[in-house]
C-alpha cells in the first residue's frame, strides 16, 4: 500500500475530509503541479506560491508557498531552495505591506506534526494588531492539553 497522501484527522471541517478522501482513493496529491488548481500568484525556480483555499481565520493573508517536487520534508530540498524560500517570503512581506507575519512548515511524517497533506507546504500568513480570532497552528499530533 502506498504512503498516505492526506492525513485525515487533521481535516478542519467535513467538507474538506470528503475533499481529502475523494483525493486520496483517487492517487491525486492536490499540490502536485499537475493536480493543483488554485490559481498560482508567481513562481519561483522551485516553488509556486498561492492564496490558501481555506485561509486561517484571523489572517490578513494567508498564502502557501509549495515545492514543485513532491517532497515531505524540508530536507529533501537543496539549500538553494531554502534562500528561494527566503525571497519569496520577502516579495510577499513587501507586497503586502506587512508589518508582522508568521511562517508555518510541517515537515515529515504527517501523524507527528499535524500536517493534512505529505506534500511539503510553507504557510506564510500575514497578521494584524486586532484579529477576528487568534491565530493557532497545530504543529503536533493530538496529545492531551
Ligand atoms: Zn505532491
Amino acid at each position: 500500500m502506498p504512503e498516505a497522501l492526506y492525513h485525515l484527522e487533521a481535516a478542519r471541517s467535513d467538507d474538506q475530509r470528503a475533499y481529502m478522501e475523494d483525493l486520496e482513493e483517487r492517487g491525486i496529491c492536490v499540490f502536485c503541479p499537475e493536480h493543483q488548481r488554485a490559481e498560482i500568484d508567481f513562481e519561483t525556480d522551485s516553488f509556486y506560491v498561492t492564496h490558501n483555499a481555506w485561509p486561517y481565520r484571523g489572517t490578513r493573508e494567508h498564502w502557501l508557498i509549495v515545492p514543485k517536487e513532491h517532497v515531505r520534508a524540508f530536507d529533501e530540498l537543496p539549500d538553494e531552495s531554502g534562500a528561494e524560500l527566503w525571497a519569496i517570503r520577502r516579495r510577499l512581506k513587501e507586497r503586502a505591506a506587512a508589518e508582522a507575519t508568521a511562517t508555518v512548515e510541517r515537515s515529515g511524517d504527517m501523524r507527528y506534526n499535524g500536517g493534512s497533506v505529505a506534500h511539503l507546504h510553507i504557510h506564510f500568513v500575514v497578521l494584524e494588531p486586532s484579529p477576528a480570532k487568534t491565530v493557532r497552528f497545530r504543529v503536533s499530533a493530538w496529545g492531551p492539553e
